[in-house]
């Protein structure tokens, strides 16, 4: 603190107060000064037109007065500051949000140079996007440049040579340019001295160190730019680069799905045509083994009739398996229709019952079926609905050992309720839906006991799907399974159409 009785007095001491005490008209002087954390940052100053110093009571007022104004001042300052920081911390998680949200490239950057320049309250910024395998820089997204200006940067050939984006890719470092006039001549460097632009700050963009281009900010005025523009643009860099990489990555992607779709679609119709070949030669081998055994070609001796039933068994147990892989070759490549038609569903289940009665009484199982009275027709691919019964009766006879299968048939509420139990091992719960994927088999090593491809429920689901119907499974473990299905009693017209 300086007390100063009279300033006209003090000639040596303040000559310049002095001065100005003659000019304003004081003589008696006090100055406190603002202290915060041993910093000065300010002065309190009260004059008297007269030679009268302040009192003890007056000055230690005059101190509390100072107190109270440095943490005032203090506080201004803090609040300032959190505003500032909640600003930046606004602008960072919208635009954060903006590159996590949209697979716009140039959206995200426009937003990004838009706030990076607003925040830091510069002149102007751009986003250039650097092509490495040409070893030049072309301009992206510009915010606050004079379209004429930005005009002419597009046109310009960057490279990486003399420019200050090319040093700062290369330094994997902001590059600080106070004054443009002072940095040799470039093109770039020419376009931003004519529009008035003197200094900037140039970040690199990097994803895993490699450069993928820069942020740019300008400004009017000459001179470094505060440490907290520097580190905002840094933040506003670090989002660019994600946001690249990001659509690099997606581009990636989608090239890679549009060639493994083709792959998928190329193979299913292989597999589509093979089957298709493959049926001809079989259906003539299994033709001639039935013309045989029934002697059209003169009576067989004895001993060949059983091998004539082998070679018509086995031939069958083949075509089941190549009309199978056909199936679902059909539902890959989307190729899958549906026959509507009228049916019996008592039919339906007399038929699969003829077909599957002798593998039962071998495994000697006991078969019943159950079909209620009255049923009404149905509309439905007949051929489809049979093969789905035939595979869920085939299934149960197989993985059963003892016991009883069963077939159950309904009707309640516009739908049939078909269902197929036996008294076999069951299906584990983690299995109860899995089982109706592709491939999918419980027991899938080598040594399996059972035989079969997988592929029966996967087929069976979609044509009850295609029927508009659903089917699932109810199982307990060691007792045996339910395999139900519920199917619209007339399917819609249309279905299956896909
Ligand atoms: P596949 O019978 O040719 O293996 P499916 O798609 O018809 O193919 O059946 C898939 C798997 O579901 C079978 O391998 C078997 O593990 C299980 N599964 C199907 N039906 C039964 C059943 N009734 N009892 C026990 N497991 C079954």
């Amino acid at each position: 603190m300086i007390h100063v009785a009279d300033m006209l007095a003090e000639a040596d001491e303040y000559p310049e107060s002095r001065k100005s005490a003659l000019q304003l008209g004081y003589r008696t002087a006090l100055a406190v000064p603002l202290v915060h954390a041993g910093d000065a940052i300010g002065v309190i100053f009260i004059r008297r037109a007269e030679v009268r110093p302040f009192t003890e009571r007056q000055i230690e007022v005059l101190n509390t007065f100072a107190d109270q104004a440095v943490i005032a001042i203090e506080n201004t300052r803090l609040f300032e500051e959190v505003q500032a920081r909640n600003r930046d911390l606004t602008a960072l998680s919208e635009v954060g949000r903006a590159v996590s949200s949209t697979l716009d490239l140039r959206l995200v950057l426009k937003t990004i140079v838009d706030r990076a320049v607003e925040l830091s309250g510069t002149d102007g910024g751009s986003i250039f996007y650097y092509r490495k395998e040409k070893g030049r820089f072309e301009l992206g997204e510009t915010t606050r440049l004079d379209p004429v200006v930005v005009e002419r940067i597009r046109k310009l050939d960057i490279a990486t040579g003399t420019t200050g984006l090319g040093e700062a890719i290369a330094n994997r470092q902001p590059l600080q340019v106070p004054d443009v006039t002072k940095r040799a001549s470039n093109p770039l460097r020419d376009a931003a001295l004519d529009s008035g632009l003197y200094a900037a700050l140039i970040v690199p963009l990097l994803s895993a160190d490699e450069p993928l281009g820069a942020l740019v900010q300008q400004r009017r005025q000459p001179g470094e730019f505060p440490q907290a523009v520097i580190s905002l643009t840094q933040a506003f860099a670090d989002q660019s680069a994600i946001a690249l990489e990001n659509a690099r990555l997606f581009e990636e992607i989608a090239q890679k799905s549009c060639e493994l779709e083709m792959a998928s679609q190329h193979k299913s119709q292989f597999v589509a045509n093979m089957s298709h070949e493959l049926r001809t030669p079989l259906a003539a081998m299994l033709g001639y083994a039935e013309l045989l055994q029934e002697g059209i070609y003169g009576a067989p001796p004895e001993t060949f009739l059983p091998i004539l039933t082998r070679i018509r068994s086995n031939g069958k147990h083949l075509l089941g398996l190549i009309n199978t892989v056909l199936d679902i070759s059909k539902i890959e490549a989307g190729q899958f229709k549906l026959n509507l038609g009228e049916y019996a569903l008592g039919s339906i289940v007399e038929t699969v019952m003829v077909a599957t009665e002798s593998l039962a009484a071998t495994k000697r199982l006991a078969f019943t079926i159950e079909v209620a009275k009255g049923l009404p027709y149905g509309l439905g691919d007949e051929q489809r609905l049979t093969q789905v019964l035939l595979n869920l009766v085939g299934n149960a006879i197989k993985f059963t050992d003892a016991g009883k299968v069963s077939i159950t048939a309904g009707a309640a509420n516009g739908h049939f309720a078909v269902s197929v139990s036996d008294t076999g091992p069951g299906i584990p719960p983690e299995e109860r839906e899995r089982i109706f994927e592709k491939f999918r088999q419980v027991d899938s090593s080598n040594t399996r006991a059972k035989g079969g491809t997988g592929l029966g429920l996967a087929i069976a689901r979609e044509i009850v799907e295609m029927h508009g119907g659903r089917i699932w499974v109810e199982s307990t473990m060691g007792q045996g399974s339910t395999f139900h299905m519920e199917l619209p009693v007339r399917a819609a017209a249309g279905a299956g159409a896909a």
